[in-house]
This record gives C-alpha cells, sequence and structure tokens, in this order.
C-alpha cells in the first residue's frame, strides 16, 4: 500500500508548525511499511489532483489567504472541490478549513470568495479566539491551539468534526468545532494537530486508505509519547 500526499500552498499556509501535520502522517505510515510520496503545489504550480490519494492545506492569515486567490480562481480552486466531492481525503486547518468553504467576509470588511466545497461561510470579528483548546470527537478528545479572528458556520451540507470542551471552535456561540464531509476533514486547530492526537491522523490515514484500496487497516504503534503530550495538554484545559 501507499498513499500519495499533496501539500497545498506550503509556500503561503503554514501557521505554529502547521507543516508537521505532513511529517507525522508520512512517519505514521512508514512506521507501518506503508509506502509515502509528498508532494509540494506552491502558487502558480499545478498537477493534476486526481493522481493524488490525502491533501494538506494548513492555516494562514487573511492576507496570504488573499494572496491566493488569483491561483484559486485559475482553476485550482475547481480541481480542489471536484477532489473533495470524489472522496478524496483532505486535511484543512484554519485558513486553509476557511478556503474549502463559501466566502469569508474580514473585520476589515474585504469579502473573499472561496471553493465552495465544504457547506460553511466565515466572518471575521474584532476579538480574535485564542488558546488551547479541545473538542470530542469520533475519534476522542482532540486537543490544539487556535488562533482567529473568524467565526465559521456550518451549512446543513457538513458535520462538524467535533464538539467544544474548552475553547472556542467554529464560532465560540454553538459549540462545533470544525468539519466533515465526506474525506473532508476541517479544523482550527494548530500546534501541529495531528503529533499529539494519533487517534485522528490513524482516522485521516484511514479514510484515504479506504477510499484507495476498499478495504484497510492499521497496526497499533507505540504512542507512549504521542498520549502523554495529548494527555498533558488536556490536563493543563482541567481535563482528566
Ligand atoms: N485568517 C484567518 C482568521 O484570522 C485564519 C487564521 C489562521 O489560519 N490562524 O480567522
Amino acid at each position: 500500500m501507499e498513499l500519495r500526499i499533496c501539500h497545498l500552498y506550503p509556500d503561503v499556509l503554514n501557521l505554529y508548525g502547521d507543516r508537521g501535520n505532513v511529517l507525522c502522517m508520512k512517519k505514521r505510515l512508514e512506521w507501518r511499511g506503508i509506502g509515502c510520496s509528498v508532494t509540494e503545489l506552491p502558487i502558480g504550480e499545478k498537477a493534476p489532483l486526481g493522481r493524488f490519494d490525502l491533501f494538506f492545506i494548513g492555516g494562514g492569515q487573511d492576507f496570504e489567504q488573499g494572496l491566493l486567490l488569483d491561483d484559486l480562481r485559475a482553476g485550482k480552486g475547481g480541481e480542489i472541490k471536484a477532489a473533495a466531492n470524489d472522496g478524496l481525503a483532505f486535511l484543512c486547518v484554519c485558513g486553509g478549513y476557511q478556503l474549502m468553504g463559501h466566502s469569508y467576509e474580514t473585520y476589515t470588511g474585504e469579502r473573499f470568495a472561496f471553493l465552495g466545497a465544504l457547506d460553511l461561510v466565515t466572518a471575521g470579528a474584532k476579538e480574535r479566539l485564542i488558546g488551547n483548546f479541545a473538542f470530542e470527537t469520533e475519534f476522542g478528545a482532540v486537543v490544539g491551539f487556535e488562533n482567529h479572528s473568524g467565526r465559521t458556520r456550518l451549512g446543513p451540507g457538513v458535520q462538524p468534526l467535533g464538539r467544544v470542551l474548552r475553547g472556542s471552535g467554529n464560532n465560540g456561540e454553538d459549540g462545533t468545532e470544525g468539519a466533515r464531509y465526506l474525506n473532508v476533514f476541517g479544523t482550527y486547530s494548530h500546534g501541529p494537530v495531528l503529533p499529539k492526537n494519533p487517534a485522528l491522523c490513524d482516522g485521516i490515514l484511514l479514510a484515504a486508505l479506504r477510499r484507495k484500496y476498499g478495504s484497510a487497516e492499521l497496526e497499533p504503534l507505540d504512542d507512549a509519547a504521542e498520549n502523554a503530550a495529548h494527555e498533558s495538554v488536556l490536563r493543563s484545559l482541567g481535563i482528566n
């Protein structure tokens, strides 16, 4: 077995170590003897997206998101949306998560028309939502770090990725965090999120492997260090 990962916009979307998610996915595949290649696709570079199995898009501030609009409109945006609808796997973090939605209206009044791959909209507010946070998912509690002005509201076409245990999540009001649509996973969680949430990482890898091979299982790994990091954040948030 083998997964081909495409890291979209590594040149502009990479906050708080988001790139570490790609290293984590690659390592957890290789430790099990599963092959993995990583292709970086920065602004201006194109490749047939259907040749990949798993996409990663990291976070970026409003400015960096604005830089991408021309490249998305030049064709990549439609291809990303088609890949999502085709069931290919995605992990999208914060600015990259917002990018998958319909639109983002910044606090200063700029309106970015985004991809509409995920049925959600985002509007910026003056007060940023910042801090370590945790949310409950089908993979157990997930911990991470959030820092966003955007408040995201989910439409009926997506499910929340989880329910907030501590912190703000999508908007600080409705208790939802992130979004799930087919094999697309969107979250506000930086950190990077995957190394200290191995169950979430394996859930995303399995989604990609099953999309590609029909069925797949992952051997358990020794996650003592990862779980210690996970527990430590939960404890710091007063959980457990
Ligand atoms: N520009 C977005 C916001 O502030 C995303 C920030 C981020 O990726 N951390 O809402």
